[in-house]
């Protein structure tokens, strides 16, 4: 009895532990790998592949309505907002993969959801639109049975706000910009940070603060040996980083 007991507790105590992992997330999916590049399909395949706890990609809409993976604002010589589909189409990657659609990149991330899928949407130039866009992203997430498996960035407010106020519940959201503190966070429905490394490095008390609110943190975009292990020791929920394996060999240390 008091060996099960004593098996009972380790188990749990490893649980914690384990809990308590940082998590990598790569940066517009695992790029730096195989002749991918950011937010393309490759990128988000390698970071399946990888093993990574999340694929980050940026959503624009373009002028027609459709929703595509690129950083934006500019893609070429075109401003992905002002310019519609089928122009933006016929300018490949860097590597030669087309532009993809948000609907392409969730039927990708469907084939592994051990990976989730960290949906960034950019700021748009009216609340109106970044409502819409907002409301569209849901109904495809939804459509494609993934809502358990996306979570939400954003560093407008409202785009946040929008998303806290349609999505469904449980939801995870999670404020971009470094300029709220965890508790006003909690207040507004979020239910994370992502803040720049230089915002966290400015205010560490936050990483606990948010931990303790029940808020994830996860720092971007983290690429250099010296600041990865900052995060890992300061315990951080998730990293985001265009060098995942970096992140994983300091993870193993
Ligand atoms: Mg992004």
């Amino acid at each position: 009895m008091k060996k099960l007991l004593t098996l009972a507790l380790c188990l749990c105590a490893s649980t914690a532990l384990f809990a308590q992992t940082t998590q990598i997330i790569a940066h517009r999916g695992f790029h730096a790998t195989k002749n991918s590049v950011r937010n393309s399909l490759s990128a988000l395949q390698n970071a399946q592949d990888f093993g990574a706890f999340g694929s980050e990609c940026d959503i624009n809409e373009t002028s027609d309505g459709v929703l595509v993976v690129v950083h934006g604002p500019m893609h070429v010589k075109y401003n992905v907002q002002q310019t519609d589909f089928a122009t933006l189409r016929a300018q490949v990657l860097e590597n030669g993969e087309v532009l993809p659609t948000l609907e392409e990149y969730l039927v990708q991330a469907k084939k592994n959801t051990r990976t989730k899928l960290i949906i960034e949407i950019k700021d748009h130039n009216t609340p109106s639109r970044e409502t819409r866009v907002v409301q569209n992203v849901l109904k495809m997430v939804k459509k494609h049975k993934l809502v358990n498996d996306v979570e939400y960035i954003a560093f407008r407010q409202h785009v946040c706000d929008e998303l806290v106020k349609y999505g469904p519940k449980g939801i995870k959201v999670a404020y971009l910009n470094g300029t709220l503190t965890p508790e006003y966070c909690k207040g507004l429905g979020y239910t994370g940070i992502d803040y720049n490394i230089g915002v966290m490095q400015q205010h560490p008390e936050w990483i606990k603060q948010s931990q303790a609110l029940g808020l994830t943190v996860n720092v971007w975009t983290v690429n250099d040996t010296e600041r990865i292990q900052w995060c890992i020791d300061q315990k951080v929920d998730y990293i985001t980083t265009d060098n995942p394996e970096e992140v994983k060999r300091l993870l193993a240390k």
